[in-house]
């Protein structure tokens, strides 16, 4: 039996986001405090901004393409100016990795923000349609309703991906909604961790003896993993969303598997290891 293959297919990589605005619990001094690690990948003094990557998880599993969050995709309308109408060339860095679009067999949003349904869809002829036809899109059920029922123009909870990126799914009926915990199969599985928003989960893989966790935004950046009380700007439930990152850290301490956010900056992934009552990132 072949091992899981999964490759980072990386959609921008850049500074973004404000520091001091993305996360409001910010200290003056983290900085200085995690200067080792934290420049200059994960942060870019010159401007004040995270260095927040976009990527997704392409996983080959069990003889499936599977990929875990989706991105921003192109020709997107956003209120925000470096996800607004992009232009990048993820489709070939996913053929690179091996799958053409009609390859991929299962699409898994572990949240329905702007950032994690982009290439969901895909403009073809002035309509959004599915970017992957033969693929089966695993949503949470809780996050469809609430995304469902926000008017993107009267809040600021992120709406707007709903109309191009999930409804065209849903209407071509590749969607199956889930809730609860999910197994997928022998070696993927969904667990909920509500808090970031309403319906966010995290993925596990096992294969061949080793463990990942696919976290999406439950962690941002790695500096949560030494302060997992902190919460993005973007973090909907904020009692939910420290009690759900703290799951995901303990999840990853206690079994030695390797963690998986969407937005970490290089290397991309690290094991976690528990110190006192809170963490550390060990470095792959
Ligand atoms: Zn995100």
């Amino acid at each position: 039996m072949v091992a899981a293959k999964i490759t980072r297919i990386e959609e921008t990589y850049e500074p973004n986001f404000d520091a001091k605005w993305f996360f409001p619990d910010r200290q003056p001094d983290v900085v200085e405090r995690h200067r080792d690690w934290m420049l200059p990948n994960h942060y870019d003094p010159a401007s004040g901004k995270l260095k927040l990557s976009i990527h997704s998880w392409f996983v080959q599993v069990g003889g499936r393409n599977i990929l875990i969050d989706t991105c921003v995709g192109n020709d997107k309308e956003r209120p925000l100016p470096f996800f607004h109408r992009l232009k990048t060339p993820y489709l070939d860095r996913l053929a690179q990795a091996g799958a053409e679009p009609e390859d991929v067999n299962l699409v898994m949003c572990t949240h329905l923000h702007s950032d994690h349904v982009g290439w969901n869809t895909r403009l073809t002829n002035g309509r959004w349609v599915p970017t992957f036809p033969n693929a089966r899109y695993l949503f949470h059920r809780a996050d469809v309703e609430y995304f469902k029922a926000v008017d993107p123009h009267k809040s600021s909870a992120r709406g707007e991906a709903y109309k191009d990126s999930v409804a065209p799914i849903l209407e071509a009926g590749l969607a199956d909604l889930v809730s609860g915990l999910h197994t997928v199969d022998e070696h993927l599985a969904l667990e909920p961790a509500p808090g970031h928003t309403p319906g966010t989960m995290f993925i596990t893989l096992a294969s061949h003896g080793a463990r990942a966790v696919f976290c999406g935004d439950i962690l941002h950046q790695a500096i949560q993993i030494f302060h997992p009380e902190w919460n993005s700007v973007a973090c909907a439930d904020q009692v939910k969303a420290r009690r759900s990152r703290r799951l995901v850290l303990e999840t990853c301490a206690g079994s030695g598997a390797l963690l998986m956010p969407t937005h970490f900056g290089a290397p991309f992934v690290c094991h976690v290891d528990a110190k006192g009552d809170t963490f550390v990132p060990r470095w792959a």
